[in-house]
């Protein structure tokens, strides 16, 4: 038996697996309330005490977004919990449970258990690529994730496919996820309603029958309504999105590239165009060398991929 933990934003997501992936058991606190480093590490070893029950564990693994140094064991930054930067928390949950563990960034972990038990399975290399509010990327090159020097490898979202483009968060301009996440997906759709001369669109009716800010997912609906603005806006995420996925294939050579996160929701309407479109940009040797494919793991993609770092 494996134990995958998912420590998010807001809960740790923890999850007993056996060695095919399947989830035996399942545990979740959220991590509001919690004050200290100290306070974490015993939430996530009371969640891996209570999946585990009378079970023998042979490994852990943890998934944390931001930058996890994977060989070293320690979580560097980018997770909103108190006091956290530099702990050692693969020696301390290894001293703790007297088990192996094994500590990875959460889209690294995501690529992984695509590879292992999702999309990629017998793919020899395959690039996994998450469209969320951000972008997130993992790379397993050659049958191995590839982690890199500092193991922070995959950072594809911040790559400049403009360099006069919209600023990013990470200071740069015109990153592949401004123009290509979720969120990007929604400023453009928000942008091009704005500068139209009625200003308002299928789109925007959508999100106020919702009662919400215009989404992603309106901007879908609503050119499968045959709404032109939004229809010419997805256009263009379709060619910055195929942009990137040229980089990828350009520089990596996959044969399989997975995609999820929520815009992956969105289906044949995203991934159909998008296969054509990319299949446009790539140069001609890698025409037909790769498949796009939809991510199969969904909200327990984090915990799973976490457990496969200890399958062979
Ligand atoms: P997170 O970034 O919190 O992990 P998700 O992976 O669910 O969250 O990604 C959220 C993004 O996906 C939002 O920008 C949302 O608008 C978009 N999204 C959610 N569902 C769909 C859908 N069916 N079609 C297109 N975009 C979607
Ligand atoms: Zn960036």
């Amino acid at each position: 038996m494996i134990v995958g933990v998912d420590l998010g934003g807001t809960k740790i997501a923890t999850g007993l697996l056996d060695a095919g992936g399947r989830m035996l058991a399942r545990s979740q606190k959220a991590t509001a309330g919690l004050k200290s480093s100290e306070e974490v590490i015993q939430a996530i070893v009371d969640t891996i005490t209570e999946v585990s029950g009378e079970h023998e564990i042979a490994g852990v693994g943890l998934a944390s977004p931001g930058a996890v140094d994977t060989r070293r064991g320690i979580i560097r930054n980018g997770v909103n919990l108190p006091g956290w930067n530099g702990i050692s928390l693969q020696a301390e949950l290894e001293k703790r449970l007297q088990v192996p563990a094994k500590l990875i960034n959460d889209a690294n972990a995501a690529a992984w258990g695509e590879y292992v038990y999702g999309a990629g399975r017998g793919a020899q290399s395959m690039v996994y690529v998450t469209l969320s509010t951000g972008i997130g990327s993992g790379l397993v090159l050659d049958g191995k994730l590839y982690l890199g020097t500092s193991s922070f490898a995959g950072e594809l979202g911040h790559t400049v496919v403009d360099p006069n483009g919209a600023l990013c968060g990470c200071g740069q301009r015109g990153c592949w996820e401004t123009y290509a996440s979720g969120t990007a997906i929604a400023r453009q759709a928000s942008e091009a309603a704005a500068a139209a001369a009625e200003g308002m669109t299928q789109m925007t009716v959508l999100a106020e029958a919702e009662g919400v800010p215009l989404s992603a997912k309106h901007v879908f609906q609503a050119a499968a309504m045959n709404d032109k603005l939004a229809q010419e806006t997805l256009e263009q995420v379709i060619h910055y999105t195929g942009l990137g996925l040229m980089n990828i294939i350009h520089s990596f050579n996959p044969d399989c590239i997975v995609i999820g996160g929520g815009v992956s929701r969105a289906g044949a309407a995203f991934f159909e165009p998008l296969r054509g479109k990319t299949g446009e940009l790539v140069m001609e040797p890698y025409r037909g060398t790769y498949a796009i494919k939809p991510a199969e793991l969904k909200d327990d993609v984090g915990i799973i991929g976490a457990a496969a770092l200890f399958v062979e």
